[in-house]
């Protein structure tokens, strides 16, 4: 029976290590998207929020003030009406009075519902074109994350395979070497190492030459530098 070299188990181990490093970041990175997707989510349906009450409050407000527009030239009109009948001069003058003053008020509300008319425009003109485009981002960014999510599952559960993968070869070697790789571990999260170029693959410093021979005779050493466990695979060391 062919017994692995110790070497592959960790070439394995290290290649496996590169893996979940790999994958803890793009789970960072899209956890990251959708904090972010999220963040936008809940700025547009504030700002919806804010502009729906505004703009039931500005429309309210027009309404109301058209009632007592409708109620002031009522009141003008009963007044001209009673002038039209009456014969005191005192009386004439007292209504006329009434009817000038009235006008005036009339003309003041007229002014600014003119100005709230103006304001309700633009309030009208956000709720037909902005707000429904903002619901559509808030629906994309919704799909987006439902993807996101779905791809960080698919990560998750590639990590979580790789791990038994990882286990399972660790099964396979001896408690020392387990437990150098695991105190390498503490302080590095990728602890093995290739040898590329004569230099170590993880901090790219020059292997000593007597260090070499035995690597290349299947020993696994520390980097002198990083400390990582270098193994040198003769047919990809070169590359
Ligand atoms: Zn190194």
């Amino acid at each position: 029976m062919q017994v692995t070299p110790l070497w592959q188990k960790f070439k394995q181990l290290g290649l496996l290590d590169k893996q979940i490093l790999s994958l803890v970041e793009t789970q960072a990175d899209a956890s990251a998207q959708i904090q972010e997707k999220r963040k936008t989510i809940v700025a547009n349906e504030e700002l919806l929020n804010r502009m729906t009450t505004a703009y039931k409050k500005i429309a309210h407000e027009v309404s109301l003030r058209e009632a007592d527009i409708a109620a002031a030239l009522a009141k003008i009109a009963a007044k001209e009406k009673q002038l039209e009948d009456v014969t005191n001069p005192k009386q004439q003058v007292a209504l006329e009075h009434d009817v000038a003053s009235l006008k005036k008020s009339c003309n003041e509300l007229e002014d600014r519902c003119l100005e709230q008319l103006t304001e309700l425009d633009s309030h009208t003109n956000f709720m037909k074109h902005d707000a429904p485009a903002l619901q559509q981002q808030i629906m994309q960014l919704r799909e987006e994350i439902v993807a996101i999510e779905r791809a960080l599952q698919t990560t998750q559960e590639t990590s979580a395979r790789s791990k038994i993968d990882q286990d399972a070869i660790i099964s396979t070697i001896t408690p020392e070497w387990f437990a150098k790789y695991q105190e390498m571990k503490t302080h590095i999260a990728d602890p093995i190492a290739p040898v590329i170029r004569d230099t170590c693959g993880g901090c790219f410093y020059e292997v000593l030459a007597q260090d070499l021979v035995r690597l290349k005779k299947n020993a696994i050493l520390p980097c002198q530098s990083c400390f990582r466990l270098l193994y040198c695979d003769v047919e990809e060391a070169g590359k």
